[in-house]
């Protein structure tokens, strides 16, 4: 295995190490998730510069440590300048560098994933209507950001029985929509946030950028957010603090 690795990486948060050092979470191209102690970044005199500021784009040389990677080397590709302006296009970028960074498993390839994570950082950085819980956007890279992870919901058909009518509830545990028969404990599906969860799964995220806030599209983000911590035992901290 190489010691050095040539990575294109989103930094999707960091947290202090010691007096001077950071880790910084990124998510890579080349292997999803890594973890990499970067040096001296909290000195005032730091060579880093705000290179590796979170949401940014990044060309890195990473060490490959027994437990950790440590940065060598960092080259700014695309950084977003709006993001950190607006609360709530920084709400949704924060929402899918989460999703990335949690939903995979590390080691692996994830070049769709990466592109959709930057995708959705461009779209957001170019600013966000109404509240970031009502974005097509958000509920856009959160369903699409499941469905690279193979956690694709199933919108279509009740996923116990079948059919294609009345779908009027949302089984996380179940992995989608559930007809009035087959309700159980399944959440509530207002037809609206049906169709709002539909167009997030199929419709590029240009399209969805562009289109109106909703309180049907805040509804998907919570069935969508279901299926999320249902699979990972998590609950997304982007989300704990967005405005209503
Ligand atoms: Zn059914």
């Amino acid at each position: 295995m190489p010691r050095y690795e040539k990575v294109r990486a989103v930094v999707v948060g960091s947290r202090p190490l010691g007096e001077a050092d950071r880790i910084a979470v990124l998510f890579t191209r080349e292997f999803g998730r890594a973890d990499a102690v970067v040096k001296g970044v909290r000195k005032t005199s730091s060579r880093w510069g705000g290179r590796l500021e979170p949401f940014n784009v990044c060309d890195l040389v990473l060490f490959r440590g027994r437990s950790l990677f440590t940065v060598t080397s960092a080259q700014l590709v695309e950084m977003f300048k709006h993001l950190r302006e607006e609360r709530e296009a920084m709400t949704v970028a924060a929402v899918a560098c989460e999703a990335a960074a949690t939903l995979f498993a590390p080691g692996e390839p994830e070049a769709e994933a990466f592109a959709l994570l930057e995708a959705a950082l461009r779209m957001a950085d170019k600013g966000v209507d109404g509240p970031a819980l009502q974005a097509p956007l958000l509920l856009a890279a959160l369903v699409q950001m499941l469905a690279e992870a193979g956690l694709q919901p199933a919108l279509d058909a009740c996923v116990v029985c079948g059919t294609e009518d009345g779908l009027v509830g949302f089984a996380a545990g179940r992995g989608g929509v559930v007809c009035a028969r087959c309700l159980g404990d399944a959440a509530p599906l207002s037809p609206a946030a049906l169709a709002a969860l539909r167009a997030a799964a199929r419709r590029p995220l240009d399209e969805l950028a562009a289109a109106p806030p909703s309180a049907a599209v805040a509804e998907g983000v919570r069935h969508a957010h279901g299926l999320y911590s249902y699979h990972t035992g998590l609950r997304l901290r982007a989300l704990r603090f967005a405005r209503h």
